[in-house]
């Protein structure tokens, strides 16, 4: 998911609007933005993408001066518009709006022990627990209580509350999602990524920390930690394949680790072929840096249909297979005889590699190599990125890279090492820091319920 937040802006709604539409990428499920004129709350969303959820009529009325967005990454049994973020609530005397990236992983426990106590929850969401943690804690502010509803929940969130006046800010103790903060003019801007400050013309500020929280109001803004800082884990995935890649994170442009990410790949398992190509969009950095590595010519053998969203979202198998199809096409003129190089940035079921071989062996391939930009998916995600079960990861289904690539129909298949990856991403990491590759070594940063 991707969150957005505005505050003290005449426009609130509207830069939300081109945060959340930069934010895309995260999630095509659902959007929605609420407004607060600083008296009540104006809100919306729906099904859908930004551009189709919201009309010129619809923001105009999404009135005031503070706003939070959310677009929605949806995972397999939790579609639904009861889903949408951002979630409103009646809270003590006013409203609560929470717009929340990531998966708390112990939202089942927490929730399990508010149904004793007579909770009753509208949604399927983790996020609802949070408020309802707010709801019933014994401090009477909302600035007191939100701090201490963070030290009850664990996973990973980067997250965003607002009341009719105050926003608050709040990012995971492990630092697991991205979260920035901006300013334009006298406004406070925070992001999912910086590509969405850069959307608004708003100049970055600083990253949230890990264990961090905000509180903007018109007195100012309150900083506390609910947590001591501990390692910062940041997902590497963010960094291999869903931020976008004119982000920058930690200090870091997602663009250069990608680029580096296929050098290295390039150097640790080259190919004899005659050309590189890309499977568009996300992997065209690291395609681009393995072929400048080994002087191959890159060249644009798969044109991407701009108007489908990611195949991640689609439910099921079968419809994942056929918006594959749609979505790319081989270029025949480009593609027939040669001995393609394939860069992808990740194998995850591995129905894109599969697809794609096929198309290009349609189009006439001679030979097909194909290389990831990351290691083997071994694991699932606890943390709000959908990997599927462990059953359904290529990886545990061929033990080694020779079956698993006869097995999408590659000539030959290999991945960057996980010591290949850890030094790209070490790269002028900041001091306390490091980066959760548990999908790709099993080891959770957090406790798992
Ligand atoms: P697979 O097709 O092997 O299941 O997934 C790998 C492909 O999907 C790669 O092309 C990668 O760029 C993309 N991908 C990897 N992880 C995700 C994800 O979490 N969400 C979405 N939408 N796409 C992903
Ligand atoms: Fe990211 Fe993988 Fe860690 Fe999930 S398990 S947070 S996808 S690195
Ligand atoms: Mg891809």
């Amino acid at each position: 998911c991707g969150v957005f937040g505005v505050f003290n802006h005449p426009l609130a709604a509207d830069l939300t609007y081109y945060g959340l539409h930069a934010l895309q990428h995260r999630g095509q499920e659902s959007a929605g933005i609420v407004a607060s004129d600083g008296e009540r709350f104006h809100f919306h969303k729906a099904l859908g993408l930004v551009t189709h959820v919201f009309t010129r009529d619809i923001l105009d009325r999404l009135r005031g001066t503070m706003a939070i967005g959310h677009v929605r990454y949806g995972s397999a049994g939790e579609s639904g518009g009861q889903n949408s973020q951002p979630l409103v609530f009646k809270y003590r005397a006013g409203d609560l709006a929470v717009a929340h990236n990531g998966s708390l992983v112990n939202a089942a426990y927490e929730r399990e022990l508010l149904h004793q106590q007579g909770s009753i929850f509208q949604t399927a969401t983790d996020t609802e627990v949070i408020a309802h943690l707010l709801a019933r804690s014994a401090k009477q502010h909302f600035s007191e209580a939100a701090p201490e509803v963070l030290k009850k929940i664990q996973g990973s969130f980067a997250l965003l509350m607002m009341t009719e006046k105050q926003l608050f800010v709040a990012l995971d103790r492990h630092g697991l999602r991205p979260l920035s903060l901006g300013k334009l003019g006298d406004a406070i801007v925070v992001a999912s990524e910086t590509c969405a400050l850069n959307a608004v013309d708003a100049t970055y500020w600083r990253d949230v920390e890990p264990g961090e929280w905000l509180l903007i109001d018109e007195d100012g803004i309150q900083t506390g930690r609910f947590a001591e800082a501990e390692k910062k884990s940041l997902c590497s995935f963010e960094l291999v394949y869903f931020a976008r890649a004119d982000s920058k994170i930690d200090g870091k442009s997602v663009l250069a680790v990608r680029k580096e990410l296929g050098r290295t790949l390039a150097r640790e398992r080259a190919a004899d072929a005659d050309m590189v190509v890309a499977v568009p969009e996300s992997s065209v950095p690291a395609a681009l840096g393995y072929a400048e590595q080994l002087g191959i010519p890159y060249e644009l053998g798969l044109i991407k249909n701009p108007y489908v969203g990611r195949t991640f979202i689609e439910p099921t198998q079968d419809l994942r297979e056929l918006a594959v199809r749609l979505k790319l096409s081989a270029v025949r003129e480009v593609i027939e005889g040669k001995r393609i190089v394939l860069v992808d940035d990740s194998i995850v079921r591995g129905t894109t590699s599969k697809r794609i071989v096929g198309l290009l062996r349609e189009a006439g391939a001679k030979e097909v190599h194909v290389r990831i930009s990351s290691p083997m998916v071994k694991d699932p995600c606890y943390y709000g990125i959908d990997m599927a079960d462990k059953e359904e990861l290529l990886a545990n289904r061929w033990a080694e890279e020779e079956a698993m690539g006869a097995s999408i129909g590659a000539d030959s298949l290999a991945f960057l090492s996980e010591r290949g990856m850890s030094d790209v991403l070490n790269i002028g990491l900041s001091e306390g820091s490091h980066h959760c590759l548990a999908c790709f070594n099993g080891q959770y940063p957090t406790q798992l319920y």
